[in-house]
């Protein structure tokens, strides 16, 4: 699965929509303190379902949203949709977040669980915590990482983390 289009509205620091077209290879964020790096890698994250707010350096799941400024007043929403080539063709998912209704989403236009998006990329090893997205910290996190979490991260690269998702429900049931 290959990321190629990232869509960001309303989201964190991105206040007006905006488009990136991601290249195949190595991609690489720079710029100054506080323009939206880490918040570009968040948003990825969120859209691919991630759910605790901590991972996404907030007190709640509202705070993704602008929040306004001084010159600016506060969004009702935050969007980002993604567009990724996979080996079924193109998938395009969108996840929105409104203020005091939540976050839905949607994959190729129908509305989906957040357990279908979380699938979708853990089976294509791409998911929310996936190793080919490494944000501020995360070298030095594998370095200092507990065998089983060492662990973990392998098989989110290897794709087999949605077994676990799927083994943990059956239990369940
Ligand atoms: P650094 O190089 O220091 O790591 P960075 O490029 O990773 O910086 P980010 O952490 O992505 O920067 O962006 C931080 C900015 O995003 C801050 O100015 C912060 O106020 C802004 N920000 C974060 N959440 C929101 C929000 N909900 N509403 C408005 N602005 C926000
Ligand atoms: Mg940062």
């Amino acid at each position: 699965m290959r990321i190629k289009k990232v869509r960001l509205a309303g989201f964190k620091s991105f206040v007006e929509p905006v488009e990136l077209l991601i290249e195949p290879g190595l991609t690489g964020v720079v710029g100054p303190n506080g323009c939206g790096k880490s918040n570009l890698l968040e948003a990825i994250r969120w859209v691919m379902g991630e759910g605790s707010p901590k991972s996404l350096r907030g007190g709640g799941m509202e705070d993704v949203i602008f929040a306004g400024t001084s010159t600016r007043p506060a969004r009702d929403f935050a969007e980002v949709s993604l567009l990724a080539e996979t080996a079924d063709g193109e998938q395009e998912v969108v996840r929105r977040i409104e203020r005091g209704a939540g976050s839905a989403y949607r994959l190729n236009g129908r509305d989906v669980r957040q357990r279908d998006v979380a699938l979708l990329f853990a089976d294509a090893a791409t998911g929310a915590h996936s190793p080919a997205l490494v944000s501020q910290g995360r070298i030095a996190a594998v370095i200092a990482a507990k065998p089983t979490e060492r662990r973990q991260m392998l098989e989110e690269a290897a794709g087999i983390a949605g077994l676990h998702v799927r083994r943990r429900e059956a239990e369940i049931k």
